[in-house]
């Protein structure tokens, strides 16, 4: 272990931890855009940077050891300075467009320009005029506000291990595209959303159904119902109405989703949807309370159980429901019907 001091507090940590995940430890947060604790540091933004005792030169933290004895200042004049200069180039050729961009409240840069009171940039020159790329079934993109981070080439390359994207040209020019060497028409790129997820401006954007603002919205954490891996979830609703899906952080997906996980969420929000049980009575389904429908299925299993025995029942359940859910459904064929017919929808 290796101890050091950040803005004057001790942090003692593991051998080849970083700065910045040394300061994070110790609860200081240093502001990042390309910093991604699942990906290879790359040091790409220099928002990072801090000052170090003894050195005039400023060290990237996300990328820079921590060593013993360190003395390091996280938020000073210097640091300030650069961090604004950083934030003054990046918008030279950005739309500043939040007052539409559907990222405005949940976008990095916006958050950081607010912190460091970057109003506009100081630089005149190009601005890029890129078409925005809608191609893709379930999200857009926008080269016009990519800051050229890098989170979405790497996470789709080091995470999703598709590789599907990569930067293109140099200077002025470069941006993210399909590699050179992959066939255009058939791009490796499988929708998983998750380079969506990475974005820290309104680069890259899901396709919505619903117009809403973050603010607007509440958050519920949940596990994904389309398979066993049980991926957790935050569901953004507006309204009493899912608007968007966000990876969540921890076992067992670490920010990743699927496509399906990540964007096909309207079944809920769709009108045909059953939210009650219902009866057929003369040939014609009613809703029926939840009480009603419990009391029939009591009646009529215990009914087939005196008359047939427990394995003239079977249980089927199902992959859209979690492992628990499952548990506890073999749980009650087993242990309170007394049989092991109990299957799942997976072979039916
Ligand atoms: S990406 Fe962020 S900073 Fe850029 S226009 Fe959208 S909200 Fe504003
Ligand atoms: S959607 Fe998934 S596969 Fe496609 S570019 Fe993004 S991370 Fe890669
Ligand atoms: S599209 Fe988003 S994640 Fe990718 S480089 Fe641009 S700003 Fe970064």
């Amino acid at each position: 272990m290796i101890s050091l001091t950040i803005d004057g507090k001790k942090a003692t940590v593991k051998k080849g931890t970083t700065i910045l995940e040394a300061a994070k430890s110790i609860g200081i947060k240093i502001p990042t855009l390309c910093y991604d604790p699942r990906i290879v540091p790359h040091g790409t933004c220099r928002m990072c940077v801090v000052e170090l005792e003894g050195s005039n030169k400023l060290a990237t933290s996300c990328s820079t050891p921590a060593a013993d004895g360190m003395v390091v200042f996280t938020e000073t004049k210097k640091t300030t300075e650069a961090r604004r200069t950083v934030l003054d180039l990046l918008l030279s050729n950005h739309p500043l467009d939040c007052l539409t961009c559907e990222k405005a409240g949940d976008c990095e840069l916006q958050d950081l320009c607010y912190k460091y009171d970057v109003k506009e940039s100081s630089f005149q020159g190009e601005k890029l005029t890129a078409e925005i790329d809608r191609t893709n079934q379930f999200y857009e993109r926008d080269p016009n506000k990519c800051i050229l981070c890098g989170k979405c080439v790497y996470v789709c390359a080091q995470l999703q291990c598709t590789n599907a994207i990569g930067f293109s040209q140099r200077g002025f020019r470069t941006h993210i595209a399909i590699p050179f060497e992959q066939d255009l028409d058939a791009s490796l790129c499988v929708s998983c959303g998750n380079c969506v997820s990475a974005c820290p401006t309104g680069a890259l954007i899901p396709k919505r159904k619903e117009k809403f603002r973050y603010w607007e919205t509440d958050t519920t954490r949940t596990t994904c119902s389309y398979c066993g891996v049980g991926c957790q979830m935050d569901l953004l609703t507006k309204d009493n109405k899912v608007v968007e899906i966000k990876p969540a952080m921890g076992t067992p997906n670490e920010g990743l989703l699927c496509v399906k996980g990540k964007f096909a969420y309207n079944f809920v929000n769709h009108d045909s949807r059953l939210k009650s049980p219902l009866l057929k009575k003369d040939g014609k389904f009613e809703e029926i309370s939840w009480d009603e429908a419990y009391d029939i299925i009591v009646e009529k299993i215990n009914d087939v159980k005196k008359n047939y025995g427990p394995d003239a029942i079977a249980g089927l359940s199902s992959a859209r429901c979690t492992n628990e859910e499952n548990y506890l459904m073999q749980k009650l064929m087993r242990a309170v019907i007394g049989t092991n017919n109990i299957d799942h929808c997976a072979r039916l």
